[in-house]
């Protein structure tokens, strides 16, 4: 290549880059950026034979999170991985428990992401399997990691696609105060602990023929985030990120 076309090349080569990089400007230019980082401690609670998880799919599931925060520029870095050695702990059947193990092993000042092998919520007065839990500390299955994402949209104040199912009409009208609250989700009837296949086909399509309290045939995100079908590809929309953002400021800036 002589020293002109190599010229050449290197304008049209950043003329390409500036292209795509005005395109995710635009594409997010009305979300806030936080430019924040925040340290994680990972707590593996150890099975009676001493087994934890994999650290690779600790790591591979906290770059995933960051990469689906990064709109709002949300980054999450693990400071320390440790063991919990208290095997009673790597099944948790009653509430009160996650508590214990919070104020046991939490580090101040951190997001803390606790990982079990059998995390319950009582359901119909019985203890349920969940894949993940959050309050001011995230609790996540050990066969589930692939929740994170979706724990930490709670940690942000999301609630899910689903709540108070039926509540939300398909014509947004009540969309603030119905559902989870958020109008740029679509109401979504799916019931906590249903199969998804009785509400999604093998395409994620929604295929589930309920109707709204105005006989309007309901057509949620079956991809977002805080749903339960497990599509993949799962985006939080531009609603959920700015409440993500409301929370951010309001309660976990002390977070470092
Ligand atoms: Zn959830």
């Amino acid at each position: 290549m002589n020293k002109h076309n190599f010229l050449l090349c290197i304008f049209f080569m950043s003329l390409s880059s500036m292209v795509y990089t005005q395109q995710l400007h635009h594409r997010h230019k009305d979300l806030p950026c936080h430019h924040k980082v925040f340290n994680v401690d990972v707590h593996v609670v150890l099975d009676s034979m001493g087994v934890g998880v994999d650290i690779t799919d600790i790591y591979n599931n906290f770059a995933v999170a960051s990469e689906k925060f990064s709109p709002i520029c949300l980054d999450f870095k693990i400071c320390k991985i440790d063991s919990i050695y208290n095997y009673n702990f790597d099944s948790i059947p009653r509430s009160v428990e996650y508590e214990e193990l919070s104020t046991k092993y939490a580090s101040e000042k951190r997001i803390n992401v606790f990982i079990l092998s059998l995390p319950f919520v009582q359901h119909n007065g019985a203890p349920t399997a969940i894949c993940g839990l959050a309050g001011s500390s995230i609790f996540l299955k050990k066969s589930c990691m692939d929740a994170l994402t979706h724990e930490l949209g709670h940690f942000f104040g999301l609630l899910h696609t689903f709540e108070n199912p039926g509540t939300e009409l398909v014509n947004g009208s009540n969309c603030e105060t119905a559902g989870d609250g958020i109008c740029d989700t679509p109401a979504d009837p799916y019931q906590q602990f249903d199969p998804p296949s009785n509400w999604i086909d093998a395409k994620c399509r929604f295929r589930n023929l309920a109707k709204d309290a105005n006989g309007d045939y309901y057509i949620p995100q079956t991809g977002n985030v805080m749903s339960y079908y497990g599509c993949p590809c799962q985006e939080f929309t531009r609603g959920q990120f700015l409440r993500m953002s409301e929370t951010y400021i309001r309660t976990h800036k002390r977070l470092w």
